[in-house]
């Protein structure tokens, strides 16, 4: 077992990376939070469109989907609007055909869905979870309420409508490509079978080549050769795989699903414990992301993690997945993981 104990803050494809990794590799993955996801842009086509705005990444502080609207917060003060149906042209085709919004192979996800501004939403999903809330209610890091009714019904309903308009994307992908492996349901038998028989050119002609790839770096990570590289459109792979490796087969997140983390699409937040709306009482930066560093906060002073794992924008064209640890509120850098943007 790895000495590190490692929080990993990602979207819904990533948690089911991290996931992957725990299941099939001796992983230091302790605690995954989850984030709330619609869709994602394509890093380098919403520079594009900026240059449409007069504006470049640096002008920007922040910014939010809300109300069918992109709200750029720009370091000026200044908000920009751009219509959600103009930013759906350099929307990431990988989204396309994801059904899951919650992060439901999380310990705990967040979004701000179904809360009160200024609150988020949390739904924790195991006893890990559960136990880290408490704690961090009890120790004052965050303060909880219930979610209403309404706000529930609000956030199921999303979530629905996202699986439900995929599902039919899938359908029609199939129709004229290959199959989307990872609403395949297969026994866990028939999937081991199945990945000692892949190699990087399976994934590469049933992910990469079919525009399935969510640019995790999870097959990077995995791979004991260093042969794949990730530059901000796609994995590749240079040099020759032993007959006997599989991992980045395994491991990706758009390949078979086993059957303990496979989402149940009849459940749009799936299985769960207890859903909390719940506000920070230590940050006030941002609604979800405030949530997210307070949560932090609670497992590195706590010691309950040596590191977390964030997604961390390095220059305009890339992010970088960085291992970080706590001194005080001030992140330090110890070193850059891979390349996931
Ligand atoms: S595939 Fe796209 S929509 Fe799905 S979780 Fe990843 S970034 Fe979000
Ligand atoms: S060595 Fe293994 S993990 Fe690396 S690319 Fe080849 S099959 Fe994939
Ligand atoms: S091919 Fe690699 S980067 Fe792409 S989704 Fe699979 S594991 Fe992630």
């Amino acid at each position: 077992m790895s000495e590190h104990k490692i929080a990993m803050v990602g979207t819904p494809c990533e948690i089911m990376a991290a996931s992957k990794l725990q299941h099939y590799t001796d992983s230091p993955i302790d605690v995954k939070l989850g984030l709330f996801c619609m869709e994602n842009f394509s890093y380098k086509y919403f520079g594009n469109l900026l240059k449409e705005y007069d504006l470049t990444m640096n002008d920007i502080e922040k910014f939010r989907i809300e109300k069918g609207f992109v709200f750029l917060f720009l370091k000026n003060k200044e908000t920009v609007k751009i219509p959600l149906s103009e930013a759906r042209r350099i929307l990431r085709k990988n989204c396309n055909i994801c059904v899951e919004l919650t992060s439901e192979t999380s310990d705990i996800s967040i979004g701000s869905i179904g809360s009160d501004d200024g609150w988020s939403t949390l739904i924790i999903r195991t006893e890990k979870g559960e136990e880290i809330v408490n704690g961090a209610i009890e120790q004052k890091f965050i303060e909880s309420k219930e979610l209403t009714g309404p706000q529930f019904e609000l956030l199921k309903r999303i979530a629905e409508s996202k699986i439900s308009k995929n599902l039919e994307m899938i359908e029609k992908r199939e129709f004229f490509a290959r199959p989307v492996l990872y609403q395949r349901e297969k026994s866990d038998d028939a999937i081991n079978k199945e990945i000692s028989e892949s190699n990087f050119q399976d994934l590469k002609s049933n992910v990469i080549d079919v525009g399935a790839c969510v640019l995790c770096g999870a097959c990077e990570y995995a791979c004991p050769d260093n042969l794949i590289t990730i530059d901000d459109t796609k994995p590749r792979m240079k040099g020759e795989c032993p007959q006997d490796c599989h991992a980045c087969c395994a491991v990706c997140p758009r390949t078979f699903i086993p059957e303990d983390l496979r989402n149940d699409n009849s459940k749009a937040l799936g299985e769960y414990i207890k859903v909390l709306s719940v506000k920070s009482i230590r940050h006030t930066q941002g609604q979800d992301g405030s949530i997210v560093t307070t949560l932090l906060d609670y497992l590195l002073t706590n010691k309950i993690i040596t590191e977390a794992l964030i997604v961390d924008k390095e220059d305009l064209l890339q992010y970088l997945l960085h291992t970080i640890i706590s001194l005080h509120h001030h992140y330090l850098v110890l070193h850059t993981l891979h390349l996931t943007r």
